[in-house]
């Protein structure tokens, strides 16, 4: 299953807290603090799970079995794609891997991958190199103030 989709919009940073997308965003968050969800988030995600439930049918296909959902269009159907997925991770995803980016002013959530659950940054190439020149850009002014002493 591929949560590509579903990360760029939890993780977009005009993102109203408030919104159905919002509601997603908290329950994977509080899976990265290792929090228990509070009731209002609960409630609202029952929602969007429950109403994506009711517009789930069995595919018609004889290859393998998978779902569609019918009745929906646009936004509603978008949203309720991305609550079965949330719940999907919930439910097949260890949550040790469920990660909040550890880049400076940076709350990307995204799902580690990594065979060892090393991965700490959204982009390796974005967050990971910031902090990297950061500590290079650290260490190699301490090493230049002490030599100036
Ligand atoms: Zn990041």
């Amino acid at each position: 299953m591929d949560f590509t989709e579903l990360f760029d919009a939890i993780n977009d940073e005009d993102l109203e807290p408030n919104s159905d997308i919002g509601v997603l965003r908290d329950v994977l968050h509080a899976v990265t603090a290792q929090k228990n969800f509070d009731m209002r988030t609960m409630k609202r995600f029952g929602e969007l799970t429950g109403k994506a439930h009711q517009h789930r049918r069995l595919k018609p296909s004889t290859e393998e079995i998978s779902f569609e959902l019918v009745g929906l269009s646009g936004s509603a159907r978008k949203i309720s794609e991305f609550a079965l997925q949330v719940e999907e991770i919930l439910v097949t995803v260890e949550l040790a891997r469920v990660k909040m980016c550890e880049g400076e002013d940076c709350e990307s959530l995204f799902i580690d991958e990594s065979k060892n659950k090393s991965r700490k940054w959204c982009d390796m190439a974005h967050c990971g190199m910031l902090r990297k020149s950061k500590v290079f850009y650290d260490n190699h002014r301490r090493v230049k103030a002490e030599a100036s002493k």
